[in-house]
């Protein structure tokens, strides 16, 4: 039986992580994948306080190499059910059946894709959702990026280190992302916008050519030619395999103490309703989560819940 079980091992997931095994409560963290989350697919950190730049990859290493020193436990499973108790769950993985008092989820998200034709054809061949991961296949070549908030600018402003030009089209007259790096888009020669257009198709036989985009006041389509299109309009939370109150979005709905609808689960980070999704944020939520998920743990072992 684990006093807390932690699912998902980015920063929300670690920090829930650190803060629980700190306060003597019987921890496990399951990740499916690898840890770190989104922020290893991000080149350059820039608004962690304590660090002016740090690329995502190493901001993550520190975090691990942090929790192993206080002696989390991590297993590399994939959750695909929690089934609900009273006073005590059992998160069910491929291979594992645990008990556990509290559950924090910090299961982050997924990009979101275009959901047009021809997208999943070329994907890795010409539609890429992470320039980091991608970029340097396109050196000195033409692409294209769709979003308007900060991922999409803050992609655009990295590509422009490797690509001939980045033409960002975004669905309406204004970009979302923060006003820093829209300036730094503005004053990039380097990056074109395309206004009030969204991604109609992507376009190409054997090999990728470009994508058709339409115009959202007149419908008019168009085509044009590129080497490869990268996408960044936002992310779908890992949230199916819970039973909480959700929004129609999928996002877990908290109240201040990051409790959900139901006793003893908590979310922290990405896959939680909240209005802004920083890697700080990620920290506090995943000490906020662990803080409560020891207090409701303590409370459960004493028989007051
Ligand atoms: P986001 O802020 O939700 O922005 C998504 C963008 O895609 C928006 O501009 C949106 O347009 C557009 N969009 C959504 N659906 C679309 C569709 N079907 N077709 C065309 N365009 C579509 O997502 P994000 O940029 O991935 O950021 C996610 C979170 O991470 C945010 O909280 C962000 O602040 C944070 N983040 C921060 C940094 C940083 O360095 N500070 C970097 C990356 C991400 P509209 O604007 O019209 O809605």
């Amino acid at each position: 039986m684990y006093d807390i079980i932690v699912i998902g091992a980015g920063a929300a997931g670690m920090t829930a992580a650190l803060y629980a095994v700190r306060a003597g409560m019987k921890t496990i963290v399951l990740e499916k994948m690898g840890i770190g989350g989104q922020i290893t697919l991000t080149e350059a950190v820039e608004n962690y306080p304590g660090f002016s730049f740090i690329s995502g990859p190493d901001l993550m290493d520190k975090f691990e190499q942090h929790i192993k020193k206080f002696g989390v436990e991590v297993a590399y499973e994939e959750v695909h059910e929690v089934k609900l108790g009273d006073g005590s769950h059992v998160v069910v993985t491929d291979d594992n059946e645990y008990t556990t008092h509290a559950v924090i989820v910090a299961t982050g998200s997924n990009p979101r894709k275009l959901g047009v034709q021809g997208e999943e054809k070329f994907i890795g061949r010409g539609v890429s959702y992470c320039a980091v991961c991608d970029g340097p296949f396109f050196k000195n070549k033409d692409v294209a990026v769709i979003g308007g908030g900060d991922a999409a600018i803050k992609e655009s402003i990295y590509l422009t280190q490797i690509v001939k030009k980045a033409t960002i089209i975004h669905r309406r007259d204004k970009l979302r992302a923060e006003k820093i790096l829209q300036n730094q888009a503005f004053a990039n020669p380097k990056i074109e916008f395309v206004w009030d257009h969204v991604v109609d198709r992507v376009v190409g036989n054997e090999t990728f050519e470009g994508i058709t985009i339409k115009n959202v006041h007149t419908d008019e389509i168009r085509e044009m030619k590129f080497d490869g299109v990268f996408v960044y309009i936002g992310h779908i939370p890992n949230t199916k395999f819970i039973d909480v109150n959700k929004t129609s979005n999928g996002l877990i709905i908290t109240d201040d103490c990051v409790k959900t609808s139901q006793a003893g689960i908590y979310a922290a980070g990405d896959c939680r309703d909240t209005c802004l999704r920083q890697i700080a944020t990620c920290v506090g939520d995943g000490a906020l989560a662990a803080y409560n998920a020891g207090e409701y743990v303590e409370r459960v072992k004493s028989g007051y819940v």
